[in-house]
């Protein structure tokens, strides 16, 4: 019997949930991620490391929520942080500064010293978005570069590139940007310039050419979470954008906390100009920061003296000699309090996370070998994902693309019957949460699956 089919016997209530859904939504779904064919699985309960779908099939879950849960499903400890919050102060939202704003920020800076100040924002789409104007209005150029198969957000200027067919994408060295969506603005794209990771000649070459009109590099330093960069290729890659003049973001939506606590950059040694954070620091709710140096940040102040009884402040005078950034639930108390929650514990337990992660990697590139079917688990910290081929290093989109993703495949859906959950072809990020009983588990439904599909 098909997969697919045996798959479908077991999870009759998410497809008639899908049927019902598809009635209120486009496809079913309000983000076109949580599908996969021929219907996504639907969850109703979530504990631990632990997911339960509404035919009550239960699974160990790895998607944590695309990283953002690192410590599990329905933790104590956050809960609890949201409800003090909303007791003590009595409202979730006040509209005014407050006072977790500089507790997050001080404690953000304990790990990522290089965010002078910091501006909180609702995800980390926001983030990075904050982040190109910021780089725009201190550089005074433009053009954005970002890297082939990265991933900042799903807007005009960096939806380029990040999962192109390989066949329209250009040369290795010199990638054509592609947009990825219908509906984005041509112009737009002709301004984002797509550089090849992990191959610094090439990328100097194209800056260089280009130095007049980029004013940011933005960069995943381990891209999608699970490749990283190579140690020569991101420092030299900061070394050449303060020589050209170029502001070096660091996208660490996804690997901020997850990878080391620190951040990508703690673990190369690279200050970046600017940072940007998410997903794990809000604790599993919407949240994004972007903080960086002082001097870039400093744009985006209010202006000296745009005070209501400062009467010959026009905003004819101010506007334009500030950087725009708003947000109505921009550092909101119950997520920054969920956030910082989560961060403490962390703190205590993130190493546990760590080890347990690599004795996952480790194991299961054993069962694979014994299977003769060549794997490599790539990955930093507590994400990676599980890569058919026998290259000895994995360096970036075009590598991936050239691994055996059908097989992988076929082995996501077989893992989904054994009740081992992430999406089909995504990555494993591990929480405090999972424990060395739910890993052994995972092993051993790796062992049954592998033996299955190569008989
Ligand atoms: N940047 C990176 C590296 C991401 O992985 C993501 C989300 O997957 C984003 C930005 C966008 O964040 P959000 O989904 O919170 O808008």
């Amino acid at each position: 019997q098909h997969p697919v089919m045996e798959l479908a016997e077991r999870t009759k209530g998410s497809y008639e949930f899908m049927e019902e859904a598809k009635k209120v939504m486009p496809g079913g779904v309000t983000a076109n991620i949580k599908h996969f064919a021929p219907y996504p699985i639907v969850m109703k309960h979530g504990r631990g490391a632990y997911l339960t779908d509404v035919d009550n099939n239960q699974y160990i879950d790895y998607l944590m929520s695309y990283g953002a849960l690192m410590t599990g499903h329905g933790d104590e400890e956050v809960k609890k942080a949201v409800i003090k919050q909303v007791e003590e102060d009595g409202t979730w939202l006040f509209g005014t500064p407050h006072e977790l704003e500089i507790k997050m920020g001080k404690k953000l800076q304990e790990y990522y010293p290089s965010m002078e100040l910091l501006r909180y924002t609702n995800s980390g789409t926001e983030a990075t978005l904050l982040a190109i104007r910021l780089a725009a209005a201190f550089t005074g150029k433009q053009k954005v570069a970002k890297f082939e198969g990265h991933y900042h957000g799903g807007y005009d200027q960096m939806l380029v590139s990040v999962n192109p067919s390989v066949d329209d994408a250009g040369e290795e060295d010199e990638p054509k940007g592609i947009a990825e969506s219908k509906g984005m603005c041509p112009s737009t794209v002709r301004n984002t310039v797509v550089l090849p990771f992990n191959n610094l000649k090439a990328c100097k070459k194209i800056l260089k050419a280009r130095k007049d009109e980029i004013g940011c590099v933005m960069i995943e330093p381990v891209q999608a979470g699970f490749i990283p960069a190579e140690r020569e290729f991101i420092h030299g890659l900061r070394k050449i954008t303060e020589e050209l003049g170029m502001v070096l973001i660091f996208d660490e939506v996804k690997t901020g906390f997850r990878v080391a606590l620190g951040g990508a950059q703690s673990i190369y040694d690279v200050k970046p100009d600017i940072t940007t954070l998410g997903k794990a620091v809000g604790g599993g709710y919407p949240v994004g920061m972007v903080g960086g140096k002082k001097e870039i940040m400093m744009m985006s102040a209010p202006a000296k003296g745009a005070d209501v009884f400062d009467s010959s402040q026009s905003k004819a005078s101010t506007a334009n000699e500030v950087l725009f950034h708003s947000g109505t639930y921009n550092g909101h108390p119950s997520i920054l309090a969920a956030g910082l929650a989560t961060i403490e514990i962390l703190e205590k337990k993130s190493d546990e996370v760590f080890s347990l992660t690599t004795y996952l990697k480790q194991r299961l590139e054993l069962t694979f070998k014994r299977y003769k079917i060549p794997m490599k688990a790539v990955g930093v910290g507590s994400i990676f994902s599980v890569v058919l081929t026998d290259k000895k290093k994995i360096l970036h989109y075009r590598d991936l693309q050239n691994t055996d993703l059908q097989t992988r495949k076929k082995i996501d859906i077989e893992l989904l019957k054994e009740g081992i959950y992430t999406k089909p072809l995504n990555r494993y990020s591990l929480s405090t949460a999972h424990t060395k009983k739910e890993v052994d588990e995972t092993i051993k439904a790796y062992e049954r699956v592998l033996s299955k599909i190569s008989s």
